[in-house]
């Protein structure tokens, strides 16, 4: 039985002398000072966390199908079924790939990647929380523009993998099987076309990095937060069968296809393939070829090998987005008013003339909920202390005064 040293002795695992410590233990034939035995202890802890079964609690006959997942998406993202599709069936490859363990057989599935285009505002990360919320594995979303090559200002590669071992709560096993959401993966294209010649800190240094985590390594991973000893111990993580989504709104990209397309109609199929093309939409006939334009290095896109796009949203998907989505703008307003008892009711052209306002202030989907908050603020602080006031209903008339007379006109865009 370990008992309090009382001869002058030294850690038999740090070296520290019985008068540099506060506590040091004896053994049987050795002692361990009490700052060494908590360390042993965090270790015990982690250890077991991650080598402890995390069982997917789901099965080949259970996993949910990719038109369901499909299904689910269309209850909160308006639109965007390209990208819907190819979201639903990588996500179900990605469970079957997990599952692949249990079925004797030596194909072995590679994963598959995705990389999604499409302008600001028009959905990416939605779909990314939305698939969130009905995954089984940990999921993460993290922004590219903080990255930066090791050694620099900002956080380094591996920090992604730091989020994605936090919402696993540190069970290593589990995060391994993740799927982590990288927005703006735009922002780490290198700056031009052609290799750098000067030091490209926040770009293709970032690529070569990520490149790492994207082809599956052993990567040592900073558990960050919480450890008191500064020889911080790394976490091994393996990047095999984590799923990258990757998003980006690469602007200007339109401009790149569009010259692609151009110098492709120039050759002898010309007339065809020029009259087919949707120049309001370039953004659908994205290729590989222009992520590299944009700034991607080619092993990147090598390792994103699924590439989709999401579209500019109209007026009419504007429309659509304002009130339909499970939790759509107007639908968390009647909700806020249903809680003081008061029944709210719009015009349907109160809708229209929201949309028309978000288009004018180029605002985009991103846009309406302030349009309506200024619509509706008046309502929101006078009405809930008005007992007897049991319905409100906004007419075209309302919601064009309480817009005009709010501060809301500043935010136009000249
Ligand atoms: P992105 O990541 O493409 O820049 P977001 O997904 O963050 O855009 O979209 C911003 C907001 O606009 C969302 O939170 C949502 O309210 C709304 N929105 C955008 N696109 C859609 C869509 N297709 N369906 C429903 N809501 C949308």
């Amino acid at each position: 039985m370990a008992k309090k040293s009382n001869s002058s002795n030294h850690c038999s695992f740090c070296g520290r002398s019985e008068n540099e410590v506060t506590l040091l233990i004896a053994g049987i034939s050795g002692h361990i000072c009490d700052m060494c035995a908590e360390q042993a202890h965090e270790i015990v802890n982690e250890t077991f966390k991650s080598s402890e079964k995390s069982p997917l609690d789901i099965s080949l006959h259970t996993l949910p199908k990719p038109k369901q997942i499909k299904e689910f998406l269309d209850q909160y993202v308006i639109g965007q079924d390209t990208a819907k599709r190819f979201l639903s069936v990588s996500v179900y490859n990605h469970y079957k790939r997990i599952l692949q363990k249990n079925i004797k057989d030596d194909v072995e599935i590679e994963k598959s990647n995705i990389i999604m285009v499409g302008a600001t505002g028009t959905g990416k990360t939605l779909l990314a929380r939305t698939i969130a919320k009905m995954l089984q594995v940990p999921f993460t979303i993290v922004d590219a523009t903080v990255l930066t090559e090791a050694g620099y200002v900002g956080e380094d590669i591996e920090s992604i993998l730091t989020r994605l071992l936090q919402v696993a709560d540190y069970d290593v096993a589990s995060a391994e099987r993740g799927i982590v959401f990288i927005d703006e993966i735009d922002k780490i294209a290198r700056k031009s076309d052609n290799p750098s010649i000067t030091r490209d800190v926040s770009g293709e240094g970032v690529q070569q990095g990520l490149l790492k985590l994207l082809e599956g390594s052993v990567v040592n991973v900073p558990p960050q937060g919480g450890r008191k000893h500064p020889e911080q111990r790394m976490i091994a993580v393996n990047t095999k069968n984590i799923l990258f989504v990757c998003g980006g709104a690469f602007d200007g990209i339109e401009k790149k296809i569009a010259q692609r397309l151009n110098t492709r109609v120039v050759g002898y199929a010309a007339s065809n393939d020029t009259a087919r093309v949707d120049r309001a939409n370039l953004m659908k006939y994205i290729t590989p070829m222009d992520l590299k334009a944009f700034g991607l290095i080619p092993e990147i896109i090598g390792r994103l090998p699924i590439l989709t796009y999401l579209n500019p949203l109209d007026r009419e998907a504007l429309i659509r987005i304002l009130t339909e989505p499970k939790n759509s703008i107007i639908k968390q307003y009647e909700k806020l008013f249903d809680m003081d008892g008061i029944a709210l009711t719009f015009d349907k052209n109160v809708y229209e003339y929201i949309v028309d306002k978000a288009i004018e202030y180029k605002l985009g989907a991103r846009g309406l909920r302030s349009i309506v908050e200024a619509i509706m603020i008046d309502a929101m602080f006078l009405l809930p202390s008005e007992n007897n006031k049991k319905k409100l209903h906004i007419t075209l008339d309302y919601a064009v005064e309480h817009l005009e007379k709010s501060d809301f006109a500043k935010l136009k865009v000249a």
